[in-house]
């Protein structure tokens, strides 16, 4: 008998007759795709437990290619993100993300990282979440924004940002290139957020908007697969 495993299932599909394909973030081994027989019948009693964004602990055959589901049972749901539609949009965008690039990096943010953003997100923070979580993205590929100050003179009276120069602009600076104006209130939750660990993104507050988050989208779309139907849905709660 092998050890119960802890994983957090991102996306379900339908799969043959009655099986369910389930791609789950496994701790300690990464993202995979897994099937689940019999978990379309109505009688299966993993028909409405396996679902996204739940946390379980249970058995899985790890094998390459298809890994096989075996039992579980279910560890956590986050009521915060079920109570409301921006927590699940949100939640159901980095699931998305995690699982649509799995084959180029199964282990895109650790395990545990994921437990702790889908801890993190209610309706209040959902945006500072999703912002968060692009942002560590960005660091990995080598495109973080530069928001200490100025990515040209170093000055901390920021006044634009640039995603070209790949940072913030002063006054003087931000004549000088096609630079994204916003107010100071805008680029302060920036860069708190930048500075944030995962427990303290609360303490940001909750004046994310979705020109935050939307930012790092468009960072990110030519580097990784973004699930712009999910993105779309954000922007229309
Ligand atoms: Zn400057």
């Amino acid at each position: 008998m092998n050890k119960a495993q802890n994983f957090i299932v991102l996306d379900r599909r339908a799969y043959k007759e009655s099986d369910a394909l389930i791609t789950c973030y496994v701790e300690g081994v990464g993202i995979l795709n897994m099937i689940a027989r019999g978990a379309n019948k109505p009688t299966s009693k993993y028909g409405s437990l396996l679902q996204p964004l739940r946390m379980f602990e249970g058995f899985i055959n790890v094998r390459p290619g298809l890994s096989l589901f075996k039992t579980a049972k279910l560890k956590n749901r986050y009521p915060d993100i079920e109570a409301s539609i921006l927590a699940l949009a949100v939640a159901s965008f980095i699931a998305k993300v995690l699982a649509n690039n799995a084959m180029d990096d199964a282990q895109m943010i650790s395990y545990d990282t994921l437990a702790s953003y889908l801890q993190s997100i209610d309706d209040q923070h959902a945006l500072s979440v999703g912002t968060h979580f692009l942002m560590r993205l960005a660091q990995k590929h080598g495109v973080a924004l530069y928001l200490e100050g100025c990515v040209i003179c170093k000055s901390k009276q920021v006044s634009a940002l640039s995603l070209i120069k790949g940072g913030f602009l002063c006054p003087a600076h931000e004549t000088m290139q096609p630079a994204i104006l916003h107010d100071v209130e805008f680029f302060k939750q920036l860069r708190c957020l930048s500075k944030a660990d995962i427990h303290q993104i609360h303490q940001c507050g909750s004046q994310t908007n979705r020109t935050h988050m939307g930012l790092y989208v468009g960072l990110l779309e030519q580097i990784i697969a973004i699930p712009h139907k999910n993105w779309k849905f954000i922007q229309q709660i």
